[in-house]
């Protein structure tokens, strides 16, 4: 990242953006995981999958993230999501077409991954549509908010398994007949502000997939990568 993007608002405080773990080191090229080192793959690099990946295909095409989720990143996606503070949202735009330049070029649409209406109406805003949108303009998208529903009300997935996570999100999303024609033979970005075991992206990506989307690619803001069962 540039020095002038690090003179970003309000994000978090100066002193600590040094400490920022920006996801610019090699990643597996399916779900964006980092790599601890990488060996002998000289410039085939970015089509190397992580293990698991390899164990069990994600049903997106490609993730990516922005920065790993940590103590101190934790607090810029808190106040982004809970304090409704949309000061860095220009900044954090930039970030995500920059590490993610491929997937924004190759979308046809951009759409974030819905909130229940519920959920949506008691809270009043959806900060990864705010971030979905942000992309769209910086490269001339169409935002595509209103085709992905979340037809259930689900409990927050903080605290639960990877296994868990996946039945509590499976079937919660939907898109009505008559957005379909609009899917079909489209490659989709889908927005969401952390990456965790990615089983709601993948509950997204087979709604959109059945409904003809051609491919599906991810952007996070943030990714999880401590091996531990996530709690957020
Ligand atoms: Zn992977």
């Amino acid at each position: 990242m540039t020095g002038d993007q690090i003179a970003g608002p309000g994000l978090i405080e100066v002193e600590y953006w040094l400490d920022i773990k920006f996801l610019n080191m090699p990643v597996c090229c399916r779900c964006g995981a980092p790599f601890e080192a990488m060996h002998d793959v000289g410039d085939a690099y970015e089509l190397v999958e992580c293990a698991a990946c390899i164990a069990r295909k994600p049903a997106f095409d490609r993730a990516r993230a922005v920065f790993i989720y940590d103590d101190l990143t934790s607090r810029i996606i808190l106040r982004f999501k809970n304090g409704a503070d949309r000061n860095g949202l220009k900044l954090m735009s930039q970030w995500c077409v920059d590490v993610a330049g491929d997937l924004v070029r190759d979308a046809d649409f951009v759409m974030a991954v819905p909130l229940h209406a519920s959920r949506l109406r008691s809270r009043g805003y959806n900060q990864s549509l705010w971030l979905a949108a942000a992309i769209a303009r910086r490269r001339d998208l169409k935002l595509a908010h209103h085709i992905l529903k979340r037809r259930r009300n689900t409990p927050s997935q903080a605290g639960r398994s990877a296994v868990g996570r996946q039945k509590n999100v499976e079937g919660a999303f939907h898109i009505a007949e008559r957005h379909r024609k609009k899917l079909a033979g489209k490659r989709v970005l889908l927005v969401d502000d952390v990456y965790t075991t990615g089983a709601t992206v993948e509950a997204c990506c087979r709604a959109l997939k059945r409904s003809g989307a051609t491919s599906v690619d991810v952007i996070t803001l943030s990714r999880v990568v401590s091996p531990t069962d996530p709690t957020i």
